[in-house]
């Protein structure tokens, strides 16, 4: 029975959410997801059920433009209400031409406008600030203990084989104090291990002179070296992605040695042959990664350095993806990805020539990862017999499953961890490490 004064209530609309694309993209749809919490609507998870699906694209490469294309397809043959967001948002007349009906088409981050476009088909719902149960640091697609921070948006870089740039727009560094906030919330509110992501970590604050602000009683600016030693007070794991080798970053590597941020570095190198480097036109390709590399792990020894490479690129010889293969064996990288070069639409290094057979691409990349594969496997033998602080991802009956300082969440290998006693997600243990393999450890407890 109704209490008097009391309204009917209303259903709340009921949305789908489809989120496609790297960590950057993930950062956008939690942002989006929380907005949409916050106002009341109802996330949902089929296409059946919703009043009305948004589809967060990726437009990184071909292969993501179609599945996105073909997300998009899936939603609107299962629900028919579909409103399109990120990367491949900016390419509006490719999703028109395969996809004339849907609602609306916004850009990456624009977050405003996928909820004007949101407002315009299903107005937001009464609100009942008794029972709104959103947490202060928003709704998060990764799980509780880990959640990524997005220090930037854009990118200052022309790298030939790449089109962020015109879809993401110049560098917009966030300032310290604003990204500093949202890292505190996100602790308060239970993660342990705050993933720094940007498209050029380096960077970060070259757009605003690097001005600064006060947090905690101290002054610190927008710059990476600052922030990282802001991160390192929060008492969690503080791991950094997309770094270029610029020599600033080599300030950030005492903080590692310190404890004060993961001995952890995902640097995208992509190649090792200053020829294609120069082809690529890659940030710090003039910079000696090699000396770096060296130098970095003088200071910290158990620095875990994580990259990606492409093989057959436009113009590369057999020289050149011979320097490559040195430069593994000498740089003894902990973990790499490597792909065969895939042309993306608008980019400029379509228009490079001496293009590499598929088959002889596909050929070098083999090569490169079995030999990489002996390079992961003797890297990661150095932690048998020792004891390592690990942080619990899930729990099984076969054991739980861990990540220790030198794996970051579904890029890199895991701890599988025997225990005796009890262990929840989200909980940092130490473990002592009694095998291991090319990507994984095993430990006890
Ligand atoms: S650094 Fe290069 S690859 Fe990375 S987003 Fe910028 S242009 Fe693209």
């Amino acid at each position: 029975m109704m209490a008097a004064g009391q309204q009917p209530a209303h259903p709340a609309p009921k949305i789908g959410f489809v989120s496609l694309g790297c960590p950057k993209a993930l950062v956008d749809s939690e942002r989006i997801l929380t907005q949409l919490k916050v106002e009341g609507y109802q996330v949902v998870g089929g296409y059946r059920e919703a009043d009305l699906v948004v589809v967060n694209t990726c437009g990184f490469i071909e292969a993501a433009q179609q599945e996105s294309l073909q997300a998009i397809g899936e939603a609107l043959a299962e629900n028919g209400k579909v409103i399109v967001t990120g990367c491949l948002g900016k390419r509006a007349a490719l999703i028109r031409e395969h996809h004339p009906e849907v609602l609306a088409i916004t850009g990456p981050h624009d977050y405003e406008a996928v909820m004007q476009a949101v407002h315009a088909q299903l107005p937001p719902p009464a609100r009942n600030p008794y029972l709104d149960l959103i947490p202060e640091s928003g709704i998060k697609l990764t799980p509780r203990h880990y959640a990524y921070l997005k220090i930037s948006e854009g990118c200052n870089h022309h790298c030939s084989f790449c089109i962020i740039p015109k879809l993401r727009g110049r560098l917009a560094s966030r300032p310290v104090g604003e990204v500093l906030g949202e890292a505190e919330r996100l602790v308060r509110d239970g993660v342990r291990e705050l993933l720094v992501v940007a498209q050029d970590t380096s960077a970060y604050g070259v757009d605003m002179g690097y001005t600064g602000s006060e947090w905690r009683g101290k002054q610190y600016r927008t710059q990476l070296t600052d922030l990282c030693s802001a991160l390192g007070e929060l008492g969690v794991w503080v791991r950094l992605h997309y770094v270029y080798p610029y020599p600033h970053v080599s300030e950030v590597i005492p903080l590692m040695a310190a404890g004060k941020l993961l001995a952890y570095l995902d640097i995208p190198l992509q190649h090792a042959s200053p020829r294609i480097l120069k082809a690529m036109r890659r940030p710090a390709a003039g910079e000696k990664a090699l000396q770096r590399i060296h130098e970095w792990r003088r200071i910290c020894p158990d620095l875990t350095i994580r990259s990606t490479f492409i093989v057959g690129f436009p113009g590369e010889t057999e020289q050149d993806f011979a320097e490559l293969l040195a430069f593994i064996r000498e740089a003894q990288l902990d973990r790499v990805g490597c792909f065969v070069y895939s042309p993306v639409q608008g980019a400029e290094a379509n228009r490079l020539q001496d293009w590499v057979p598929a088959e002889l691409a596909e050929e070098r990349r083999r090569i490169f990862m079995h030999t990489q594969a002996e390079i992961s496997a003797a890297r990661l033998r150095r932690f048998v017999g020792r004891e390592l602080e690990v942080l619990v991802d899930s729990v099984t009956q076969e054991g739980a499953v861990a990540r220790s300082f030198a794996d970051a969440p579904e890029i890199d290998g895991v701890v599988r961890v025997q225990h005796s006693r009890p262990l929840r997600p989200g909980q940092v243990i130490r473990a002592r490490i009694t095998g291991s393999d090319q990507h994984d450890l095993a430990a006890v407890t």
